[in-house]
């Protein structure tokens, strides 16, 4: 999954009438510490993608096995915690789930590629992906709903920061395309060339450039668009 993941990250953006615990931006980063570490493990060649029956799968048994993903949770709220010392379990909690939540979503739509412990045989993965136009849908359906629902527990500080929202949701959507359909749809109709794959290091770099890029943007918006529910 790509933009799909970022849907449970405005979990925390309303609190009842209290103050969002993280920003959602760092919620952007959260929901993809398994990617950014895949992206780090592609661009050293010790992860990436593999061909297995004509199809492309990726080869991420460190980033994305079952047990990598209760790792990375735990260290994605120990590196917050870090960055924000005054934070406390709750926050924890929060960026630990939204980072495991990762796996969760990836299980659906991958092809089998997920194991549940690095080196383990047995793959896991629903495939969805091999259903390239449904498996868009849920996904930018999956950000559309989050965006939906972070503009009403905001507000904008004027019109400018309604449509950012909407202009970064197609950004996203045309990345998702560009990165993940186009690919799909060519392995569906049996056209799928591996040999156009970037190298590794290219590869590995695009993925952090561009999840550090969804933050970054979202950052931005979110200066616009406090929380309705208390003064940030
Ligand atoms: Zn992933």
């Amino acid at each position: 999954m790509f933009i799909g993941h970022y849907g449970p990250a405005v979990w925390d953006t309303q609190r009842g009438s209290g103050k969002p615990l993280i920003k959602l931006w760092e919620a952007f980063l959260a929901v993809q510490a398994m990617d950014l570490t895949a992206g780090v493990l592609v661009m050293f060649s010790l992860e990436g993608t593999r061909i297995v029956d004509d199809k492309p799968i990726f080869h991420v048994p460190w980033s994305h096995s079952l047990l990598s993903a209760v790792i990375i949770a735990i260290a994605a709220g120990l590196i917050y915690k870090l960055f924000r010392p005054k934070s406390g379990k709750k926050e924890f909690i929060v960026i630990a789930l939204l980072a495991f939540s990762h796996w969760v979503l990836d299980l659906v739509v991958h092809r089998p590629d997920l194991p549940l412990y690095p080196g383990a045989e047995k793959l896991y993965g629903f495939a969805l992906w091999d259903f390239p136009l449904i498996a868009f849908a849920l996904e930018a359906g999956l950000l559309a709903a989050a965006f939906l629902f972070w503009q009403k527990v905001t507000v904008a500080k004027n019109k400018k920061y309604d449509y950012a929202i909407w202009a970064l949701f197609v950004f996203m959507c045309a990345a998702h395309f560009a990165f993940i359909v186009r690919d799909g749809l060519a392995v569906q109709a049996g056209e799928f060339d591996p040999s156009h794959a970037p190298p590794d290091i290219v590869l590995g770099i695009a993925f952090l450039i561009v999840i550090s890029l969804f933050a970054f943007l979202i950052s931005r918006i979110e200066r616009g668009r406090p929380s309705k529910f208390a003064a940030d």
